[in-house]
Order: C-alpha cells, then structure tokens, then sequence
C-alpha cells in the first residue's frame, strides 16, 4: 500500500479532488470533511502526511495544525496547508503555525504533487533519523522550491463564499431547538 495521507477540506469537490489525485499517484488517501474530527482521525489513520485546508467552519486549519504540532502523536507528521488567502503574511502564519509546507488555491496539480513528495521525503528522514540520529539534507531539499506559476483551472472557485465567521448560526436563541 501506498503512503498514507490525511486530507482534512470541508469543501466536497475539493476533497474529491485532492484525494483522487493523491490516489492516481499511489497514495492511500483518507478524506476528513469535518475539521472537528481531524485529530482524532489523524491518530486513528497514522498518516504520513496530512493535507490540512486552512479556511473552515467550526475550526480552522491554523488552529488544527497547533493542535496537532502539540500532540506529541502527530507532531512528526508533516503538515501541508492549502489556502486560498493568498495575502502577504498568511504563508508565514501557517509556517509559525508549524506546517511544513504550504500550496495555494487554485492549486497547481503538478505544484501539489510535487510539494506532496517533498514533504513525504521529510517523513522518511524524520523516521530514519529516530531510528538512527544522522544528519539529512531533506531540510533543504524542502526549502530548495522558488516561486512558480499557478497553472491548474480547478473548480475552486466554486468554493469561495464558502466561510462563515465564526459565531454558531446554527443554534436558535435560546437555545430551544427548531
Ligand atoms: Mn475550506
């Protein structure tokens, strides 16, 4: 089986797409919808990458990837955020955040199956140099990607308007349900 990878999106045709194209690559692929159930799924799946969207309702993927970098489980786990905020200063936050690699929305497939490989390979040496401390240049190799150009037309922009604020629109006022 392939290497597996957690694909935490809210959005459905996102989701679908991410995942069908981490399995026509030969990866195992596990869709999580709902970002309430990321961690848990994550400890349950052990996957060696996860695949985190950045905008959803209910938590964010920020909040995700601190909770996960805190879980002395998961914080092995490289983390690859996708985002469509493309605002200067996001990338940085989501790197403080501790992902290790970061795409934007509209994603480039080629883009994203490239940066899916990096960070698989700072899997390996991150297991490697558990199992026997010695020094890897995957660091680099990581660090090594310039800028490129945004080639992919997918549907993404279906999945703009997506995000309500925070807040719970959910719940009637007090509290009676409806
Ligand atoms: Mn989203």
């Amino acid at each position: 089986m392939g290497q597996k990878i957690l694909v935490v999106e809210d959005n459905e045709l996102n989701l679908r797409l991410f995942c069908d194209l981490l399995r026509a690559h030969g990866y195992a692929a596990e869709p999580v919808r709902d970002g309430r159930e990321a961690v848990a799924r994550a400890r349950a799946f052990a996957p060696d990458l996860v695949v985190m969207d950045i905008q959803m309702p209910h938590v964010t993927g920020l909040e995700l990837i601190e909770q996960m970098k805190a879980d002395p489980e998961l914080m092995a786990t490289p983390i690859m955020a996708v985002t469509a905020y493309a605002a200067k200063g996001d990338e940085e936050r989501i790197r403080d955040a501790g992902a290790e690699g970061y795409v934007s929305k509209p994603i480039s497939v080629v883009k994203f199956v490239e940066a899916v490989g990096t960070l698989l390979k700072i899997a390996a040496a991150r297991q490697a140099e558990a199992a026997a401390p010695v020094p890897t240049e995957a660091e680099e190799v990581a660090e090594s990607e310039g800028p490129e150009t945004r080639e992919a037309a997918e549907p993404e922009g279906q999945a703009a308007p997506e995000e309500p604020q925070t807040g719970t629109p959910d719940e009637a006022p007090g509290g009676a349900p409806i």
